[in-house]
């Protein structure tokens, strides 16, 4: 198979010949249709990310077709149309038993644990307790997304973050993560508060219904001006790129007894990222983390978007050939672009 490849952090990936992955005894290969370009990937092709190993093949955030399974697995066939959590859970650790596959205790990402999707196939584990169906109308380029950015945001703005219609939401970072996060708040009756330090990100926002933007290049304390916007602060904040400054100003940027939730990656060289929590204290906030999103809490987002009420279609801006991927992965860092990236390996 044809996959991107990189043996150096920060070094350019190549796209090169690999041998063909076979299942193991509880997962799926999957012909890859479309994977999504995401900050995680950056990060891991920086270095930032302990449980990369050289050489890797990244990608995460993938939609396409089962081509063989492993002799345990009971659910798919080949010729299933899916798409996985980017946590791949064990299915059977006290977590999962909790229900909680999305912080499973021996939990396998693709293109983080393991070789992922930049490539013509990828290997899946515990395919029962990790595969979703895809509606048979979604198109693989859509449906690459929900189970990184999309379904991220939604657990984070609906689960964790417990909204509740006529709230404030305010989403600070307005990638592909971020943009999901706009548009599921908006269209579950919140008014959002999008901030984001280019016009680009912010005009797609206010497309997937923000209400208000904020220009965090010419706005010095995008805290002070969500509580301006909103009336004294938001209900409900999310970081959704991961950096001190967004993580800070999503925190100072909240009402009374308002709820922040940490969904960007907040790598740093001694793994801690100092957070406002004077604020927490005085003003009874409460600080959470979003990891995914579980397999089995999938239906009630799918339905949402098969009434079209979601619609991850929009998100999709770009669309690029396996060959593309090196440089845009590279780019990921300085220069994302508004809206999200796919790539389409067979194209
Ligand atoms: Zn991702
Ligand atoms: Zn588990």
């Amino acid at each position: 198979m044809r996959a991107v490849v990189f043996e150096r952090y920060g070094e350019l990936a190549e796209v090169r010949e690999l041998p063909d992955p076979h299942p193991a005894p509880h997962g799926v290969i999957v012909r890859v249709e479309a994977t999504g370009l995401c900050r995680s990937d950056w990060h891991g092709w920086m270095g930032h990310d302990p449980d990369i190993e050289l050489p890797h093949v990244p990608g995460h955030e993938l939609a396409g077709v089962v081509e063989a399974v492993g002799s345990r697995v009971l659910h798919w066939r080949p010729g299933d149309r899916v798409t996985v959590p980017f946590v791949c859970a064990c299915g059977t650790c006290p977590a999962c038993a909790a229900g909680d596959q999305q912080v499973c205790e021996r939990q396998t990402q693709p293109g983080f644990h393991h070789w992922g999707s930049f490539a013509e196939y990828v290997s899946l584990d515990h395919a029962d307790v990790n595969l979703v169906a895809i509606p048979d109308d979604m198109a693989g380029t859509a449906a690459a997304g929900l189970g990184c950015r999309f379904a991220t945001a939604f657990r984070a703005v609906v689960q964790q973050g417990r909204m509740v219609a006529g709230e404030w939401v305010a989403v600070h970072g307005c990638g592909g993560v971020g943009l999901s996060a706009v548009m599921i708040a908006a269209a579950s009756g919140a008014r959002v508060v999008a901030v984001d330090v280019s016009p680009e990100a912010l005009e797609l926002a206010r497309r997937f219904g923000a209400a208000q933007c904020v220009d965090a290049s010419r706005t010095p304390d995008t805290a002070a001006a969500v509580r301006e916007l909103t009336g004294g602060g938001a209900h409900l904040s999310l970081d959704a790129l991961g950096s001190p400054a967004t993580c800070a100003a999503s925190v100072n940027g909240l009402r009374r007894r308002g709820r922040h939730v940490q969904v960007g990656l907040l790598p740093s060289a001694d793994g801690t990222t100092p957070v406002p929590l004077a604020r927490a204290t005085a003003l009874e906030l409460e600080l959470l983390g979003s990891h995914g999103m579980a397999a089995h809490a999938y239906p009630r987002m799918l339905e949402l978007v098969r009434a079209g009420t979601l619609r991850p279609d929009l998100l999709v801006t770009r669309t690029i050939a396996l060959e593309a991927a090196p440089r845009a992965l590279a780019a990921m860092g300085s220069a994302p672009g508004a809206g999200v990236t796919v790539i389409e390996p067979w194209s």
